[in-house]
């Protein structure tokens, strides 16, 4: 059994993510997707609302669940027994920070392992800020994120 967490803030979650999410669920038997409370990030949704969004958009996929932590990564994976954890890379940007992140958790703990998916080139360009700039301007944002979940996320930004 082959079990995944995919963590992230999702905030909110985008076709990038998604793209991420079935990906990885076909070669898994098993894959949570994991809200993670970063009390270093302002998030624009609270995380009630990021996990509906998520519970919405993965309701086709039987081997996916949502959850969500606060606290370290590493201890996560540790209660729930799972041992991978797949992060998602677009771009050099990502790849710094992501490399830095993978080491310390070896560090914390060697018996799990982080693995690495490339992004699908149509969503290389895609993250939840980009989303977020772009509906906070009244921009078009519908084939940004899952159709499911689009009238959620600009009701954020309609001002009435
Ligand atoms: P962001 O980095 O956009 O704030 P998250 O923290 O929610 O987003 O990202 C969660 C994970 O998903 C990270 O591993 C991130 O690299 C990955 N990810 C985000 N957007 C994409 C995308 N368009 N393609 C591939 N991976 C992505």
């Amino acid at each position: 059994m082959t079990r995944a967490i995919y963590p992230g803030s999702f905030d909110p979650v985008t076709k990038g993510h998604l793209d991420i999410i079935i990906r990885t669920s076909k070669i898994m038997s098993h894959l949570t997707v994991t809200v993670m409370d970063n009390p270093r990030k302002v998030a624009t949704y609270d995380i009630e609302k990021r996990v509906e969004m998520l519970k919405l958009v993965i309701e086709p996929y039987k081997n996916v669940e949502v959850d969500y932590y606060k606290g370290l990564l590493i201890d996560y994976a540790q209660q729930k027994k799972i041992g991978i954890i797949v992060k998602g890379l677009r771009a050099i940007s990502d790849f710094e920070f992501e490399f830095q992140m993978a080491l310390v958790n070896q560090k914390l703990n060697p018996a799990i392992e982080t693995l690495f998916m490339m992004t699908n080139s149509k969503y290389s360009y895609l993250s939840s800020s980009i989303v977020k700039e772009i509906a906070a301007l009244g921009g078009n944002v519908s084939s940004l994120v899952p159709p499911e979940v689009h009238d959620m996320i600009i009701s954020k930004f309609k001002l009435d």
